[in-house]
């Protein structure tokens, strides 16, 4: 998921892995479901850190690994942006387990630049997920992290945020895209 405003990056520290580069719409790679990840080893560790890394570069708040064309169930979330340690998540083949409520807000998404539009979302989710070492835990989102949660879960599933918007809005969005393809800014 994007950020609402670029947040800059400066700061950061140096970062020894690689920055992966963010696929756009319509790479058929977004709409494929991901496969379940069944090797939890060093590689796996490595692929999580370069995805914050590539997330935080991308001015993120939510990166999954479709996204840099691995098409595996593998998302990261950090909706403190690098301001706090306690709110990444790093989710290995994610389930959601409930989902209540309702929230309506602008969403964006690294695949699709410049797109933002209101996206209706469950308010309150309950998520299973695996950890890098292969360990099962549960996250419990509200607001803004239930609906990156929610977007970043979706990607595995080869859906997009644009797939949940009214079919005029999807053809305004669908137009504006294809201008931007053909004046080479997309
Ligand atoms: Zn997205």
């Amino acid at each position: 998921m994007a950020t609402k405003t670029a947040i800059k990056t400066a700061e950061r520290k140096k970062f020894a892995g690689k920055i992966h580069e963010v696929v756009k719409w319509p790479d058929p790679v977004l709409a494929k479901r991901g496969a379940e990840v069944t090797e939890f080893d060093a590689e796996l560790a490595q692929l999580v850190e370069e995805m914050f890394e590539s997330m935080y570069a991308a001015q993120g708040i939510g990166l999954a690994a479709p996204q840099i064309a691995i098409s595996k169930r593998i998302t990261v979330i950090d909706v403190s942006f690098g301001k706090d340690e306690a709110q990444k998540y790093a989710l290995i083949n994610p389930i959601v387990v409930s989902a209540d409520g309702k929230q309506v807000e602008e969403e964006g998404c690294l695949s699709l630049p410049e797109i933002r539009e209101k996206v209706q979302r469950a308010e309150r989710v309950k998520v299973r997920a695996q950890n890098v070492k292969g360990e099962w835990f549960e996250v419990d989102g509200t607001e803004l992290l239930a609906r990156a949660l929610l977007h970043e879960i979706d990607h595995l599933d080869g859906v997009l945020f644009i797939d949940r918007i009214s079919r005029l809005k999807r053809e305004l969005v669908l137009r504006k895209i294809r201008k931007m393809q053909k004046n080479g800014e997309w």
